[in-house]
């Protein structure tokens, strides 16, 4: 395929853009509106970066499709970023939320859900202690908190372009090999250099050296970096990441947030891990917020040693909603009724539908880029060798690209999770789906190679 030169792919962009506003009038009026009294008319800042002139608005979303306020139905591949990884509104958890709704919503003390959910986490994940919290960034939050209490360390060590939620020192990055705050950070409280080491994924050498200063109280990553693209471990990577954090007293947090798609278990199970903590949020509650993390004895035991019953109401761990009984109906239906194995028996064969019908389009039309798949989730870079860390994921991507690819796909009717391209299969997603989003991959690569 010949370079796509600038000024064709603005062009292409360009009535992409109109043809999205000239299908939007509704969505368009709703944003010129949101603009009177919402931050750049949106409720979240990251909004604003959607392909498009303005976001879509939507009216309702069932199972793996949503319908926006102009009546244009949408194949749904981005699932809320994993949040409706269960697919929107599932039954099971719909019904527990309305139930719970008529029997109190808050109270601050446990209900039975609590217990139910503690041994189906142990069951399904193998750690031996839970708490709850609302988002995976709080369950992130909290578990660095609890690492830097009981090793006495300061430090955490993230790889490269890792994502964790807003956890303040998880935004550094490496420039020239010096660990330094990632771009368009809003206030950092301190140079993230003071509180983080930052080392590339599968480079076991650097994090060797990293640990050795032995002031890192813990790693936190993703078994494999899914927010940069799916970057998996090279064989031996988690071996070496497990043998290092032990020998240099380090704890091991793994964020299976979004690696969750890869089976009931989350990457943990599947590939026999065995982290000191495991952090899970977004599609646990089937959307409804709702996060979970766990740790082993070990941990449990040393964080129950430190803490003082009259103290440990002020500990930095907390939030008065956590553990709600809302949140944890939701959770319970959605872990026992809809993330079930059944489901991902049926959710994974079809992400590796998308995955072979994305790499048949690559190579009839000679593109040299490359599509990852891991379980249900699936995600094609502008590179042609898949990236072996976060630097080289990150220098495949292409913003103007990008947009045109979200901006074509949502024209034809199908919503890719943005700022990469991402696609998650639900477990109410079909055949028919997946092949729409092949046909429209394959229409967008004709454009592109005919330039
Ligand atoms: N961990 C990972 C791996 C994530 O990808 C994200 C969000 N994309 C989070 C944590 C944070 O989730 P939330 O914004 O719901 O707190």
């Amino acid at each position: 395929m010949p370079v796509i030169s600038a000024n064709r792919l603005q062009e292409l962009y360009a009535r992409e853009e109109r043809r999205f506003s000239d299908a939007h009038p509704k969505s368009k009026a709703l944003a010129e509106r949101a603009a009177g009294s919402l931050l750049q008319g949106v409720p979240m800042n990251w909004m604003t970066k959607w392909a498009g002139p303005f976001p879509i608005f939507v009216d309702r979303a069932e199972g793996a499709h949503f319908i926006c306020v102009d009546g244009h139905e949408y194949v749904d591949f981005c699932m809320g970023d994993t949040g409706a990884m269960s697919g929107h509104s599932p039954k099971p958890t719909v019904d527990a939320v309305i139930a719970q709704m008529q029997r109190g919503i808050t109270s601050m003390l446990p209900s039975e859900d609590a217990v139910w959910l503690g041994e189906e986490l142990q069951r399904r994940f193998g750690l031996k202690y839970w708490q709850f919290a609302l988002t995976a960034t709080d369950a992130n939050r909290f578990s660095i908190r609890v690492a830097r209490e009981v090793t006495g360390r300061s430090k955490i060590l993230v790889f490269n372009y890792c994502y964790h939620g807003s956890v303040d020192e998880s935004f550094a990055t490496l420039r020239d090999g010096k660990v330094a705050a990632r771009s368009g950070n809003i206030g950092p409280p301190v140079d993230p250099s003071v509180t983080t080491r930052v080392v590339e994924f599968n480079d076991v050498a650097a994090l060797e050296a990293a640990l050795a200063h032995r002031d890192v109280a813990c790693v936190l990553t993703e078994p494999a970096l899914t927010n940069v693209g799916i970057v998996h471990p090279e064989p031996g990577f988690h071996a070496a990441l497990r043998d290092l954090t032990r020998r240099y007293d380090t704890l091991l947090i793994l964020d299976e947030t979004h690696t969750i798609c890869t089976g009931p278990g989350g990457y943990t199970r599947a590939h026999h891990l065995d982290p000191d903590f495991f952090t899970l949020g977004k599609p646990i509650g089937g959307g409804i917020p709702g996060a979970v993390y766990g740790f082993n004895e070990s941990v449990g035991d040393r964080i129950v040693a430190r803490t003082q019953l009259e103290l440990c109401d002020t500990g930095g761990i907390g939030g008065t909603l956590a553990g709600n009984a809302l949140s944890l109906a939701a959770m319970r239906a959605t872990l026992d009724r809809v993330l079930t194995v059944e489901a991902y028996e049926r959710m994974i064969p079809l992400a590796e539908r998308f995955t072979q019908g994305v790499r048949d389009a690559l190579q009839v039309r000679g593109v040299p880029w490359s599509i990852a798949q891991l379980g249900c989730r699936a995600e094609y870079i502008f590179s042609e060798q898949p990236p072996r860390n976060g630097a080289e994921a990150a220098a495949a991507g292409n913003f103007e690209l990008d947009r045109f690819m979200h901006l074509y796909a949502l024209n034809r009717g199908v919503l890719m999770t943005p700022f990469h391209n991402m696609a998650l299969v639900c477990p109410r997603t079909t055949e028919a789906d997946v092949d729409r989003h092949t046909r429209l991959f394959e229409g967008a690569l004709g454009e592109l190679a005919t330039t």
